[in-house]
């Protein structure tokens, strides 16, 4: 029988997710077929899943946190973080993973090769991907400081020994291997994640820029290239994520290079 997979948010249109996991599925002859779900309500989660028959969905903007709660059980670094981007249907039970933080390790892998001894990263942001990301550099022996313009999360990050900054508090004390945004700004207005002398002055001491958001050259990554500076936006992030969501819900039945190679396809589109 045909597997259902989905994914939930609000919005969701804009999502690729279905072309990438429809493009693994079709590509590598898996009987299986992604929609999308608009969700306005995260706590109707886990009955919308049952109810549409699921084996598996990923979930995106605002119900990350929602999405934990509506599991079984949590697996791996989503346990950690408490935010889930993918879940499994096990043994009628709604299993919940994060692929977000290794996605963006996976895309970040290029830069490595230049990075110093314990690099220094600068995540601008304090939401739900800075959390994941900052959590994760920080066991991978990143020297991670954290830089938001409000400081309502100041303690999640300082609990856990991570740098924390306003825009009101912010110093260079180091120079950084890689900024990355996590913000939102950029990717409906024209916003910078920061104010343009704090961040020209973050980006003359940096080597490598990186962006969450795919799909546009935000005024951060202009001002990047204006610098000469090397970047990326969040688009092999998201794929990263989305080939190891893709091996949870083919089982790992599928080699991790063939679903690379089929779901690098759908970006072509
Ligand atoms: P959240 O809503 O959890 O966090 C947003 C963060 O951005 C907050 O820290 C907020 O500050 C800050 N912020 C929002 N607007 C501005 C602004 N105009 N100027 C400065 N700071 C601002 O969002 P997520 O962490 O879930 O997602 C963030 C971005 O990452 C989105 O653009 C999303 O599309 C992208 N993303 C990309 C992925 C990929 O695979 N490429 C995966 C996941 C996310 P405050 O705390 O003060 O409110």
């Amino acid at each position: 029988m045909t597997q259902i997979f989905a994914i939930f948010g609000d919005p969701v249109s804009h999502s690729r997710s279905p072309l990438m996991h429809n493009s693994v599925f079709k590509h590598l002859h898996f009987d299986a077929s992604y929609t999308r779900v608009h969700l306005k309500d995260g706590s109707q989660l886990r009955e919308r899943f049952l109810k549409l028959g699921l084996s598996g969905a990923n979930i995106t903007v605002p119900h990350k946190e929602a999405a934990y709660t509506a599991c079984d059980e949590i697996r791996g670094f989503a346990k950690k973080i408490g935010i889930v981007n993918t879940i499994i249907l096990e043994d009628n039970k709604l299993i919940g993973y994060n692929t977000d933080a290794d996605g963006f390790i996976f895309a970040i892998e290029e830069f490595k090769q230049n990075f110093t001894q314990t690099p220094h990263v600068l995540v601008i942001g304090a939401g739900g991907t800075a959390k994941a990301l900052a959590q994760k550099l920080t066991l991978e022996n990143f020297d991670v400081t954290v830089l938001n313009r409000s400081s309502k999360s100041a303690g999640f990050f300082q609990q856990l020994g991570i740098k924390f900054s306003t825009w009101d508090n912010f110093l260079i004390n180091n120079k950084y291997d890689l900024v990355v945004n996590t913000t939102s700004a950029g990717l409906k207005d024209d916003e910078l994640p920061a104010p343009q002398e704090m961040l020209e002055e973050i980006l003359d001491n940096t080597t490598y820029v990186a962006d969450a958001i795919y799909g546009k050259l935000t005024p951060f990554l202009q001002l990047a290239k204006s610098k000469n500076i090397t970047y990326k936006d969040g688009a092999d992030m998201l794929l990263g994520q989305g080939v190891l969501a893709n091996e949870l819900f083919v089982r790992h039945s599928l080699s991790k290079e063939k679903i690379f190679e089929a779901m690098k396809h759908s970006f072509e589109i």
